[in-house]
């Protein structure tokens, strides 16, 4: 292919899909000597597609790779040696809520040192409404990583109706389909939800249907936070594929996991389950992060009608005795298949000790000496027995102060469903993350270490995965779910979003005691062509933006 093309045609996009999809991956000489911007040397090129590792250099210009390959007598305005790394497609996030605070974090530190480049936000169905807005404010003055949206169904559904625990009326339906197709107009990549957590857990299936319908004509995607992801997972899988296949998208499974101790193995259903529906034509794919802990709000542990109306209704239920009654008995049964193993007994001290320990406070903004502590760590400051009921009494004051918290309940056995997950061809890794100001609250430490511990844990340590697979699952197939052809690749015409790290020593060194810690090992990460860090600091620029999905032909 005659490479003067290269030069002369961008911003074509047919032709610019033409290149990408013929172009060898090593680019034939220009036809005059030409500078690059940066020319990264001798590194240990990963393309993202899980192909083996190679000696290349690269050379971009204007924000995207121009070539690859052995580049001598090549100029350069920057020069790297990357002898001894790997150089491979910056990070893809497909599940941040970054969106809650990028705006004031715009540098997004936590998840540039651990070479993420693009995050995809507004997940489990909470969002900006307006993303037209949203993103206009995010290019005002641009960011660390790129920035793409999900529209979340229940901020949709807020908006419309508050926190009303009933179907919409066919007005207000209408009035929520409007809002996701303005969305999805703006440059949305698709329709999130929670069905575990109010407002979504509001609404039935049908519903979800009704709005996810109006993100198919744009090529949306539809994410979901699963109505349950204990013992009934099975049921809330088929409703995600239900809803799917009746609206005609793709399906997203929000950070798969079983989070019920007495049902974990399942995910050896679930995952055999997600297998038929593709090998059936269905686009279903999913998403983990690799911890052995949850984290969200305690109110999952109260039943959803007694939030109903949000927080204050919720305080003013607990003051009558037949409803606080009636609360403690569903948070007792819950935490009783939650956090106890299958066949043990509630009134047996030590295992209520160890179910107890399970959830530990990552923010409590009424009493910040309580953040970082578990159940049973507050009961004994408060000299009170660790007993199931103490513990439930305790439970149901945090829920009334919108505690969110850290659930100990995944399994990471050997062998366990955090493995079987991670070793799923299909399964993006993901950090359900967010930025904030260093050193606020206790948040999981998936913010600041989930893709350098895929590498240190399940790379290096326990060699569940190749490196070139991680790298995979954390480029290239989370490219290909937002449907960017020019990202997600080291590729010639993609756009320069690199990451250049360490593999022998990359790793996350927060933890779920001391969680405010950046990854370790990550060298350089351009965004756009542009450092945001070079040589282990942070750069002043802000080279990302707003992502949209790929134009489709046939726009409403
Ligand atoms: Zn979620």
């Amino acid at each position: 292919m005659p490479c003067a093309c290269h030069w002369t045609i961008r911003g074509s996009g047919l032709l610019w899909f033409w290149i990408i999809c013929t172009a060898p991956s090593v680019a034939a000489e220009p036809p005059v000597a030409v500078g690059y911007d940066i020319l990264i040397r001798n590194g240990q090129l990963v393309d993202g597609l899980g192909t083996a590792a190679r000696r290349a250099d690269i050379a971009i210009r204007d924000g995207r790779i121009q070539r690859i390959g052995q580049l001598k007598d090549v100029t350069a305005d920057v020069s790297l040696d990357a002898k001894g790394l790997v150089v491979c497609p910056g990070f893809i996030d497909l599940h941040s809520h970054a969106d809650r605070g990028i705006l004031q974090h715009r540098a997004a530190e936590n998840y540039v040192r651990q070479g993420v480049t693009t995050l995809l936000c507004g997940n489990c169905g909470s969002s900006p409404v307006d993303v037209a807005r949203f993103f206009e404010r995010v290019n005002a003055e641009g960011t660390g990583p790129n920035i793409a949206l999900l529209i979340g169904h229940g901020s949709v559904r807020e908006q419309v109706m508050g926190r009303a625990n009933r179907r919409p009326t066919p007005a207000e339906l209408a009035r929520m389909q409007h809002l996701v197709r303005s969305a999805m107009r703006a440059g949305a990549a698709g329709l999130s939800t929670s069905l575990r957590y109010g407002p979504g857990a509001y609404a039935e299936a049908d519903e979800i249907v009704a709005l996810a319908r109006h993100i198919a004509p744009f090529g949306g995607f539809y994410a979901t936070h699963m109505r349950d992801e204990g013992t009934r997972i099975l049921e809330a899988i088929e409703e995600a594929l239900l809803i799917g296949r009746k609206a005609g998208v793709p399906v997203h499974i929000s950070h798969h996991k079983i989070s019920s101790v007495s049902a974990f193995g399942l995910t050896r259903q679930t995952l055999a389950r997600i297998d038929r529906a593709r090998n059936a034509g269905h686009d279903v794919s999913l998403d983990q992060y690799p911890y052995g802990a949850g984290s969200g709000g305690v109110s999952l542990y109260a039943p959803q009608w007694s939030l109903a109306g949000g927080l204050d209704a919720f305080r003013k239920r607990i003051q009558d005795a037949s409803q606080l009654a009636a609360i403690h008995k569903s948070v007792k049964e819950l935490l009783i298949r939650k956090l106890y193993a299958a066949g043990q007994n509630p009134a047996d001290v030590q295992a209520t000790h160890t179910a107890l320990s399970r959830i530990q406070i990552a923010r409590a903004r009424h009493d910040e000496r309580i953040e970082g502590q578990n159940l049973v760590q507050i009961l004994s400051s408060r000299e009170q027995q660790v007993t199931l009921d103490n513990g439930c009494r305790l439970l149901i004051e945090l829920i009334s102060h919108g505690v969110r918290g850290i659930n100990h309940t995944l399994d990471t056995d050997s062998g366990g469903d955090v493995d079987r997950v991670m070793q799923y061809a299909s399964t993006c890794i993901a950090s359900d993350g967010s930025v904030f100001a260093f050193g606020e609250g206790h948040p999981h430490p998936r913010s600041y270490g989930c893709f350098p511990r895929v590498f240190a844990v399940y790379v290096r340590n326990r060699k569940l995965l190749s490196l070139e697979q991680a790298i995979r699952k954390m480029t290239a197939l989370p490219a290909q779910r937002l449907g960017h052809s020019d990202r997600g690749r080291v590729a010639v015409g993609h756009w320069a979003d690199i990451v250049v790290f360490n593999p022998k020593t990359m790793r996350d060194t927060a933890s779920f005691s001391a969680p405010h810690q950046h990854a370790v090992g990550v060298q350089h990460v351009l965004v756009n062509g542009r450092f945001v860090l070079r040589s282990g600091k942070l750069t002043a620029d802000r080279p990302g933006h707003s992502l949209s999905p790929p134009p489709v032909a046939q726009q409403p």
